[in-house]
């Protein structure tokens, strides 16, 4: 018999409102949300168990990268139980993919890991929780989905945790690959795989740096949030910058502020989609460059700071433009 488990940490899949209008707030374990698939008429993949477990009962806005950090190496631990086939971690949404994306860097093993969680709340008559969590379970128990990494498990679609973002606020279809594309579906019992990620990599770490900072560049912005960034100990910042990677001068200069004083600064783009290369001058892309920072290829800024939380414990710092070229940089 394979054992799954299922690690409940709240979100909108656990959460219930106490009195009607009420503010809904998590409060269903992981073995309340697994004992309800079956009253829902869910049926488990056969020669399948599963276990429970409570890690926390909190909706994922109140996350920070320590709480994700110690999520995953929670999996981490279950995973290594030669009796576990796979883990899922039922979590909100608003955060999962930084969460998933934290544990896909941390986690080293084969076999299948899915997040998932609902837009529905768990007392709504048409919650999407129990098909999600019926599916994500079907996800890792197939031996299909071994090898590929952390994935997003939602609304039948499977997503690499580097890919993935929350794009839509409140409807069901929350998540999406973009130009990448899911991973693979969830089609009732069948568990369809299109594709493997290939920029992955996993690092073995005690901890992660907590002080990694993200600011979004605006039209006309003058630099405040970075020097306030570098001013209240950031040990990273990473940039939103615009389109391929593009700034002003006064942002740059305090870019260069940064990285004179050891304070690696990431690029990344504010597009949804595309990649960052310098290519322009006069506050562009080209001089952001010479200023000193790294450009991230096209991971989004909230993956980059998660990436930039584990590089700066588990590498040197002379090696964080190699290591995150290995992400697609
Ligand atoms: N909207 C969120 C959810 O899907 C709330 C949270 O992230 O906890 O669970």
């Amino acid at each position: 018999m394979a054992k799954i488990v299922v690690l409940g940490t709240g979100g909108t899949i656990a959460s219930r409102r106490d009195v009607a209008g009420g503010a809904a707030i998590s409060k269903a374990s992981g073995a309340e949300l697994v004992a309800a698939l079956g009253e829902r008429g869910y049926r488990l993949p056969d020669g399948v168990s599963v276990e429970t477990e409570q890690f926390c009962t909190i909706g994922s806005y109140r996350f920070d990268l320590d709480i994700a950090f110690r999520i995953a190496r929670r999996v981490a631990q279950h995973l290594a139980d030669p009796a576990v086939a796979g883990v899922v971690v039922t979590q909100g949404t608003d955060t999962m993919e930084e969460s998933a994306f934290m544990a896909d860097l941390v986690v080293a093993s084969d076999k299948p890991v899915a997040y998932t969680g609902a837009q529905h709340l768990a007392d709504d008559p048409d919650s999407d929780g129990p098909r999600n969590l019926t599916g994500a379970i079907r996800f890792v128990a197939a031996p299909q989905s071994r090898g590929l990494g952390v994935v997003i498990a939602f609304d039948g679609e499977a997503h690499a945790a580097r890919d993935a973002t929350k794009i839509h606020a409140s409807r069901v279809g929350a998540f999406s690959s973009d130009e990448h594309g899911m991973l693979g579906e969830i089609d009732g019992d069948d568990i369809v795989i299109h594709r493997r990620p290939l920029l992955r990599r996993t690092f073995e770490t005690e901890a992660i740096e907590a002080k990694v900072d993200l600011v979004r560049l605006t039209m006309g912005t003058d630099a405040r949030f970075i020097r306030c960034a570098l001013d209240t100990g950031a040990r990273a910042i990473v940039i939103e910058a615009f389109g391929r990677g593009n700034a002003n001068h006064e942002v740059i200069a305090r870019i260069r502020d940064a990285v004179a004083a050891d304070v690696p600064v990431i690029v990344t783009t504010r597009c949804p989609a595309g990649r960052v290369k310098p290519i322009y001058g006069d506050g562009g892309g080209r001089d952001v460059e010479a200023a000193g920072a790294i450009f991230a290829g096209d991971l989004q800024g909230v993956k980059a700071r998660v990436l930039l939380s584990v590089l700066l414990r588990a590498c040197d710092h002379a090696d964080l433009a190699k290591e995150i070229h290995a992400f697609g940089g």
